[in-house]
Order: structure tokens, then sequence, then C-alpha cells
């Protein structure tokens, strides 16, 4: 598709990569060149390339954090419209809600509060995503997930039109969201919070985070849990069970610290990711009878 794509110079006042690495763009750091990229600073500017993209019959992909991505090693031959470099801004309305755009950070998001007193975001200050993937893939951690504290995102549709859309409207469940079924990006939200006292809101977030470091091989590059949490079981118990903690092909390894994440040791390639995790299924399947789902998104 994007071989015989040409965007240079179609939306000149936007910033385009051409044959970016998606290594640079994952926390895996893994994946080959995209062959466009998108860099929009403001939400009008992603209107035009999702218009743009729309006239040209292409469908982009959305590029939050890249902390749930897997790319291929021979990358991608399309469009990634990156949040990266979308307008930053945070701000307190009605008291108890944070007004946010969708490339900041979760940490950053969950800093924001805790200055501000407001609780109900601890949950969120380890997961390393923006708040677009994080709405996008309901994230949650801790007992708390992104569909108990929004109360609207704005998002644009595929032909770069602006709506904005209720918690209901989301249809939100475990790790999913309307966004995944539809190609519409979301530009920015409204989390509503409560009043809380700073410090404790300080001392719950630095122990969850010290409950990740000490449970979660942090020191890898990784994309978290491969696999989506099997109805009744926890899939790192099954793979412990199984015997699989450790198992390595190439640089790709069952995590010694945590079985449910699969790291890269250095110099994993995607290959290596995904004969890692069909081996698991495979084992775990055969010796449980429990069909693992990724949750990482494999993108080819
Ligand atoms: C060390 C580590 C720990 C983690 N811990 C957790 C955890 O505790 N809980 C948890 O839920 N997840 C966890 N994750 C996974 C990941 O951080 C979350 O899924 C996060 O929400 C992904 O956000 P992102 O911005 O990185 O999205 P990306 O990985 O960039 O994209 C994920 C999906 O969201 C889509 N997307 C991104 N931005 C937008 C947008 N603006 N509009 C529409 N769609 C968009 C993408 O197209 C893609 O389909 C962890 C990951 C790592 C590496």
């Amino acid at each position: 598709m994007g071989t015989r794509l040409d965007l240079r110079g179609r939306l000149p006042q936007v910033e385009l990569l051409e044959n970016e690495p998606m290594a640079r763009h994952t926390t895996f750091r893994i994946g080959g060149p995209a062959r466009w990229m998108f860099l929009p600073r403001t939400a009008g500017q992603a209107g035009e390339v999702l218009a743009l993209c729309h006239g040209l019959g292409v469908v982009p992909f959305f590029l939050g954090n890249g902390s749930n991505l897997l790319v291929s090693d021979g990358g991608y031959d399309g469009v990634i419209l990156s949040t990266a470099k979308l307008e930053g801004d945070l701000a307190v309305e009605e008291e108890t809600a944070i007004r946010v755009d969708s490339g900041v950070s979760l940490s950053r998001l969950a800093a924001f509060a805790a200055d501000r007193g407001l609780t109900g975001l601890e949950f969120a200050s380890g997961i390393p995503g923006s708040v677009g993937g994080a709405v996008r893939m309901n994230a949650g951690a801790y007992g708390g997930e992104m569909s108990q504290v929004l109360e609207w995102v704005d998002y644009l549709d595929e032909t770069g039109t602006l709506h904005r859309a209720t918690a209901a409207d989301c249809d939100f469940s475990y790790r999913r969201s309307i966004f995944c079924k539809r190609p519409w990006l979301i530009t920015g939200a409204l989390l509503r919070l409560r009043r809380g006292v700073e410090a404790e809101i300080r001392g719950e977030m630095a122990e969850l985070n010290r409950r990740r470091r000490e449970k979660q091989p942090l020191e890898y590059p990784s994309a978290g849990s491969t696999f989506k949490r099997p109805q009744e079981y926890f899939a790192a118990a099954l793979i412990e069970e199984c015997g699989l903690k450790g198992l390595q092909v190439g640089g790709a390894q069952v995590s010694e610290k945590h079985s449910g994440f699969v790291i890269n040791r250095g110099g994993a390639t995607c290959a290596d990711v995904l004969a890692l995790m069909d081996q698991v299924r495979a084992r775990v399947l055969d010796r449980t009878g429990v069909v693992l789902e990724p949750e990482v998104e494999v993108l080819k």
C-alpha cells in the first residue's frame, strides 16, 4: 500500500517521516521501518491527516507510546499517525475533573492529579502508555481502569470530523472499547476524579510503583503482559506451571521475574517474539487446556 503512495509535500504543515524505524517508537524496541509517519501537533492537523488518508482510501494506524505493540521486522508499509507530538495540555475543570490531550503520558497525568490533591488515577501512574492508547485499551491495574474515571472523550472519525462520546458510548470491557472496532483517533478526554489528600495519593502511587518494580522486569524492554488474563486463571501462573519461565527464542525470553512478560534481552526480533509466543500458547493449551489470547497487538 505505502510503497505506491507518495505523501511528500501533501501536508507541508504536518511533520512527516519516511521509512522511520518503529523500534524507536515501541517499548519492546522492536520493529522495522514505517513507510510514512505523520506527527501532527494539533487536533486540527490530525484531522487534516485523517481527511487526506480518507480521500486516498488509506486507513492510518494510530501510534501512542507504542507500549502495547509488536511491529514486524519488515516494518509497516502504510501510514502511521503518531500522537507523540500532539499538544500536551492538562487542565483542571469543575474543581475535580482533568481535561487532557491524548498524547500525554499516564505517568504525567497521574502526577498532575496528585499535585492537585485529586484521587482516582493512582492505578495509572506506572502504566507506560499515552492517554489515547489507555482509553482505547481500557488500561487498568490494581483494581482501577480507565472506564472508572472517564467522563467523555473527544475523537476524530475517519473523515477527520470531531465528535464527543460519553463513557457509556465507549462500550468498555476488559482491555477493550469501541475504539478497538472503529478507526477513530482519540484526541482528548475528561477524567472525573475525587478530592483527596495529596500525601496519601503520593503514598499510594509510590507503593504501587514499588510493587511493579518488585514484580515486573522493568529493566528490559517489553510490551507488558503478553497475554490477556484468561477467565478464572492468571496467564503468568499457567505459564510458570508449564515450566516455561526463562524459555528463550533468539533474543526473546519468557521473563524469569514475571512469566506473564516476554522481554527483549537484547537484539530480539519480532519473529523471535512471535515464535516464543507460539511455543508458550501450544504448551499451555496442551498441558492445561487453556487458550491464551495475545494482549500485545501485532502490526505487520
Ligand atoms: C512495562 C509495561 C507495563 C504495563 N503495564 C500495564 C498495566 O498495568 N495495565 C495495562 O492495561 N497495560 C499495561 N501495559 C500495556 C500498555 O502500556 C497499555 O496497553 C497502554 O494503554 C498502551 O498505550 P500506548 O499509548 O502505548 O498505546 P500503543 O501501544 O501506541 O497503541 C495501543 C493501541 O491503541 C491504539 N491507539 C493509540 N493511541 C490512540 C489514540 N489516540 N486513539 C485511538 N487509538 C489509539 C493503537 O492504534 C493500538 O491499537 C504495560 C506495558 C509495559 C511495557
